[in-house]
């Protein structure tokens, strides 16, 4: 079994670096696709409300046997759902969708800052924290701005921020952001969403260099930069080939060769202005 790393965050909680999303990967395919990934050895899981199979992931961990304390388990708020009281009952329905008592990590989707509501949001997060329903509360998709407020106006630091990057997007000014203020940074869309990043010529050269495919140099690239890293797949092959990147190391002129790649390509739509609900 891949011995995968942990990161520490701000309030002590470890999380594995590299996890299992479930973006897409449909309801009925869900316990499949995570029982194999655990039988891989991932031993963290990254789902949502929106993507409606948190039913599915924790089926396939009750299946599993593996004591609760040895798998992390991240969900987030659906957008629909902001605001305190909203919150509080998303966040026990997800519970029991998930079929256990206290969760590993709570995020918001998205800011949505058109309906200026993820202050309040964030309040409840931190009463969830208070009362030990949750191990650790973040964000996803903030800006700068987005974080710098609930620094103002709310008692918590986030302990993760979970954000599109990929080497071709690589958020420079976050990422410098969320170390100046004790944030880890997670990415979302970690293999470019199977939009042509693989395909690059200097990444393809990267992974033939080190006889690796060119999604494990991607990833070895994101665990050596220090981002927690969520792959997703529901092909067992790739599930297992995405956790294989703890016994190779990207020099000085592979990071050079990823650093070239950074265009700052965006796939997903910008934070300030994704208003879905
Ligand atoms: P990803 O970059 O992980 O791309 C997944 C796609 O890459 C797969 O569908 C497959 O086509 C391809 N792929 C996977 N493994 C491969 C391999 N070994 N070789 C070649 N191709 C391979 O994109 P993603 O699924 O969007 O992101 C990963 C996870 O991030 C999601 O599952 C989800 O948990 C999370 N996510 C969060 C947000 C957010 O707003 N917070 C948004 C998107 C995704």
């Amino acid at each position: 079994m891949p011995s995968v790393p942990s990161l520490t965050f701000n309030n002590g909680v470890s999380i594995p670096q590299l996890g299992f999303g479930v973006f897409l990967v449909p309801p009925p395919e869900t316990a499949a696709a995570v029982s194999t990934a655990l039988d891989a050895g991932y031993r963290h899981i990254d789902t949502a409300q929106g993507y409606q199979n948190e039913q599915g992931v924790g089926e396939a961990i009750a299946r599993s046997g593996i004591p609760r304390d040895e798998i992390f388990i991240t969900t987030k708020l659906v957008n629909g759902q902001h605001g305190y009281d909203r919150t509080m009952a998303a966040f026990e329905a997800s519970t029991e969708r998930l079929g256990i008592d206290v969760l590993d990590l709570f995020l918001i989707h998205w800011p949505l800052p058109m309906f200026d509501q993820y202050v309040d949001t964030w309040r409840a997060f931190e009463q969830l924290l208070a009362d030990g329903r949750v191990s650790a509360i973040g964000v996803s998709n903030f800006e700068i701005a987005h974080l710098e407020r609930l620094a103002n106006e709310t008692d918590i630091t986030p302990a993760i921020n979970q954000v599109e990057l990929h080497p071709d997007f690589s958020q420079a000014d976050l990422r410098a952001y969320h170390e100046a203020h004790g944030i880890l940074t997670e990415a979302w869309g970690p293999l470019g969403q199977n939009q042509g990043l693989l395909d690059e010529p200097g990444l393809v050269a990267v992974a033939e260099k080190h006889g690796r495919t060119p999604a494990q140099v991607v990833l070895r690239w994101h665990i050596q930069v220090g981002n927690v890293v969520i792959p997703k797949s529901v092909t067992p092959s790739r599930i297992r080939e995405n956790i294989d990147v703890f016994d190779f190391e990207l020099d000085d002129a592979d990071m050079k060769a990823f650093a070239d790649l950074d265009v700052g390509r965006r796939l997903g739509p910008h934070p300030n202005e994704f208003d879905l609900v």
